[in-house]
């Protein structure tokens, strides 16, 4: 096993609010970790300070042995490795499906548009959109267009990706397909951070599940230990609310 990502006493303060008050969490490769917790205690201010698009206050985060806090590491080198998969996916609607998906390998990889576009009809294949190639994005259901963002998050290659309540903006019959594509990419060892509300995605898929709390994590362990026999007082709580 080697460590992926480590996060050391990581602060994010917005004007006085401070939103991250050191966070500690390493992910080893291809694990799975599952944050959860209340609305508003930092789960997406934390996956954003991952991907860099919000620079940390204090602290240090180390990727592959690089700490991206540092001001002299490329943004765009960091954001190659590490895909992000939005609540509202963030697709470009006036774009095709295909255009979303071969548009960051032709610009920022510099692939030509023949292996773009032959990449992107396999990754499509992948999510079971394999016919969408030539679809407006406006012509797909909300489960379609996430898993046109799934697909566009991968078509970089990235050995980290990033998930930030994917499944919440769906209508519920959508959920399951989307939380297929992701099982299928943990199969395959993807190295994966995802905040979820879906406690049954977490109890079969995670290798460790995170509970973070008002911008700290107060409890951490595998999904036996944390939905069967949490400690924290305030867990239990967030458990008793949700499940
Ligand atoms: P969660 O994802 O757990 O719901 P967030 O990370 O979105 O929580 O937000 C945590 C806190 O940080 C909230 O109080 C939110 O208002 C604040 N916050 C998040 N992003 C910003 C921002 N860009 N500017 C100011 N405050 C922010
Ligand atoms: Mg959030």
């Amino acid at each position: 096993m080697s460590e992926k990502v480590k996060v050391t006493n990581l602060v994010k303060t917005f004007g006085t609010n401070e939103v991250l008050k050191g966070i500690n969490l390493t992910v080893q490769d291809n694990e799975v970790v599952v944050i959860i917790g209340p609305s508003g205690s930092g789960k997406s201010t934390l996956l954003r300070t991952l991907n860099k698009l919000e620079e940390p206050t204090s602290g240090s985060i180390v990727i592959d042995n690089t700490d991206i806090a540092n001001k002299n590491v490329n943004m765009n080198t960091i954001r190659e490795n590490i895909g992000m998969v939005f609540q509202h996916f963030n697709l470009f609607n006036n774009l095709t499906v295909g255009e979303n998906i071969m548009l960051a390998p032709v610009e920022l990889k510099k692939e030509t548009k023949a292996e773009a576009s032959k990449q992107a009809k396999q990754l499509l294949d992948t999510v079971g959109l394999k016919e969408k190639f030539s679809a407006r994005v406006q012509s797909l259901s909300g489960g379609q267009q996430q898993r046109v963002a799934i697909a566009r998050a991968l078509a970089m290659n990235p050995d980290i990706m990033l998930f930030d309540e994917p499944t919440s903006a769906l209508d519920p019959e959508m959920v399951g397909d989307v939380l297929e594509v992701m099982k299928d990419l943990a199969k395959k060892g993807m190295t994966m951070i995802v905040v979820t509300h879906e406690m049954g995605f977490a109890k079969e898929v995670a290798d460790r599940v995170v509970f973070v709390d008002d911008g700290q994590i107060l409890e951490q362990g595998t999904p036996d230990q944390i939905f069967g026999h949490p400690k924290n007082e305030r867990l239990r709580d967030f458990l008793n609310k949700i499940l």
